[in-house]
């Protein structure tokens, strides 16, 4: 009687184990996840601000990049570089 009580008993606690085994590894995965997120979250955006320039002639703020320069001005759009500066 009492070894036909006590299989069922320790079946029961394998059990317990592996379900906490699964929850524990499945946490574990759901984490690395979360961890991974971040750094490709991190990887598109650029480093650090870029340079702003201002145009001579609308006075528009714009990447440096992006801005056209000629005559020791910079310019927001070809249009703005023929125009010139404006006083
Ligand atoms: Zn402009």
């Amino acid at each position: 009687m009492l070894f036909c009580s006590e299989v069922p008993l320790a079946k029961l606690l394998i059990w317990v184990l592996v379900i906490i085994a699964v929850l524990f590894v499945t946490r574990l995965i759901t984490h690395k996840k979360n961890n991974v997120r971040p750094r490709t979250d991190h990887a598109p955006t650029p480093k650090g601000a870029e340079q702003m320039v201002r145009c001579a002639h609308c006075g528009i703020y714009l990447p440096r990049s992006e801005a056209l320069m000629s005559n020791d001005h910079t310019w927001c759009s070809l249009d703005h570089a023929k125009l010139g500066p404006r006083n």
